[in-house]
C-alpha cells in the first residue's frame, strides 16, 4: 500500500519534537504514513499549502511562522481555529483543507483528572498565539476571571478583545505590573504562555513570575516544554504549587492532531516516550529563534 504523506510545517524546523512523536504513533499501530518535518519559507506558504490539495496527504502541522498566515489558503476552520486566529493543524481530505487548533484540546488534556476550577480565578502571563488557545480553553471552564499579564499590555487588551463577545459569565481583564504579584496570589491557576525558561536561549534560567507570587496548592502550568521541568515548575512545586509541564500539552495536543487525521485514538504513552526521547536528544546550543521551539 503507497504510504502516506504527513509532518508538520515551520521555518526553522530542523529541531521539532513533532517528527518523532508522530512517526512513533503511526509506527504503533501500524499505519502507512510518512510524517517528516518540512521548511517552508513564509513566501513557499501558499504552493506548499496548493500542493497539499494533490493526493497523497493525510495532513500537517503548523508551526512558527505560519499559524495565522496560513489561515486563507484553507477551505475551513473549525470553531476552535476561527476564535483563536490560529491554525496549528490541517486536515486533507478529497482535495480541501481544513483548519484546526489542537492547541486548546491539548491545553485541556494536560490538567490533572479531576481539576476543578470553577468559582477561581487564573492568571495567564503572554498575550500570542498559544495564550489565545489558553483563554479559550479556560472560558470552558467556569471561572469567575481570567487575567492576562504580558510586557507589552497592549497585546493583552487585544487579546481580551478577541473573546469579549463570547457568550460566557467569566470576566476578563488586564493585569497591570505593580498589581501582578498580589493578583497571582489570588490564582488557582498561573499559566507561563511566553518562552522564559526555554533552554538554550537569553532567558533560560529566568522564571515568568517569582515563585512567591504563587499560592500554595495553586497550579503552576508552564507551556515551555523543554526541559519538560523548567526551573520555574521546581520553584512552584517547593512553594508548594501543583506543577504542569508543557510536554503534557504538547503531547495531547500533537494526539488530538492524529485522532482528526485517522480518526483512530492515540498512543499517548507512545507519543509521551518518543517526544522525552527527542527532547533529551537535542542539546542547547540547537535552540534558537527566541526559544520558539518548533513542534
Ligand atoms: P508568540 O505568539 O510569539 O507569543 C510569545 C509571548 O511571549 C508574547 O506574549 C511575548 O510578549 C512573550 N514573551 C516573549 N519573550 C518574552 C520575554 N523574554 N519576557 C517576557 N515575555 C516574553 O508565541 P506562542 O506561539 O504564543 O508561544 C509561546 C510559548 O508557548 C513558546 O515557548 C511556545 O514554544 C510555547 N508553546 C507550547 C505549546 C505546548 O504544547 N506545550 C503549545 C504552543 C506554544 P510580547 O507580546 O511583549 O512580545
Amino acid at each position: 500500500m503507497a504510504r502516506l504523506k504527513a509532518g508538520v510545517i515551520g521555518y526553522p524546523i530542523k529541531h521539532s519534537v513533532s517528527p518523532a512523536m508522530q512517526q512513533a504513533a503511526f509506527d504503533h499501530l501500524g499505519l502507512p504514513v510518512e510524517y517528516r518535518a518540512w521548511e517552508v519559507r513564509p513566501e513557499e506558504l501558499e504552493s506548499f499549502a496548493a500542493g497539499l490539495r494533490g493526493g497523497g496527504w493525510l495532513g500537517v502541522n503548523v508551526t512558527i511562522p505560519h499559524k495565522e498566515a496560513i489561515l486563507p489558503l484553507l477551505d475551513r476552520l473549525s470553531p476552535e481555529a476561527a476564535a483563536v486566529g490560529a491554525v496549528n493543524t490541517v486536515a486533507v481530505a478529497d482535495g480541501k483543507l481544513a483548519g484546526h487548533n489542537t492547541d486548546v484540546a491539548g491545553f485541556l488534556a494536560g490538567l490533572p483528572p479531576g481539576t476543578d476550577l470553577r468559582g477561581g480565578r487564573a492568571l495567564i502571563i503572554g498575550a500570542g498565539g498559544a495564550a489565545a488557545a489558553v483563554v479559550l480553553g479556560l472560558v470552558q471552564l467556569g471561572l469567575a476571571e481570567i487575567g492576562v499579564f504580558n510586557r507589552h499590555p497592549d497585546r493583552a487588551a487585544r487579546l481580551l478583545t478577541r473573546f469579549a463577545g463570547q457568550d460566557r459569565a467569566v470576566r476578563l481583564r488586564v493585569v497591570r505590573p505593580d498589581e501582578l504579584c498580589a493578583y497571582a496570589r489570588d490564582c488557582i491557576l498561573v499559566v507561563n504562555c511566553t518562552p522564559v525558561g526555554t533552554v538554550g536561549t537569553a532567558f533560560a534560567g529566568q522564571m515568568p513570575i517569582p515563585p512567591e507570587c504563587l499560592a500554595a496548592g495553586s497550579f503552576a502550568y508552564d507551556l515551555v516544554y523543554n526541559p519538560p521541568e523548567t526551573p520555574w515548575l521546581r520553584a512552584a512545586q517547593n512553594r508548594g504549587a501543583r506543577p504542569v509541564s508543557g510536554l503534557t500539552m504538547l503531547v495531547h495536543q500533537g494526539a488530538a492532531a492524529f485522532r482528526l487525521w485517522t480518526g483512530r485514538e492515540a498512543p499517548v504513552d507512545v507519543m509521551f516516550e518518543a517526544a522525552r526521547r527527542a527532547l533529551s536528544e537535542f542539546d542547547d546550543a540547537s535552540v534558537s529563534d527566541g526559544g520558539r521551539i518548533p513542534r
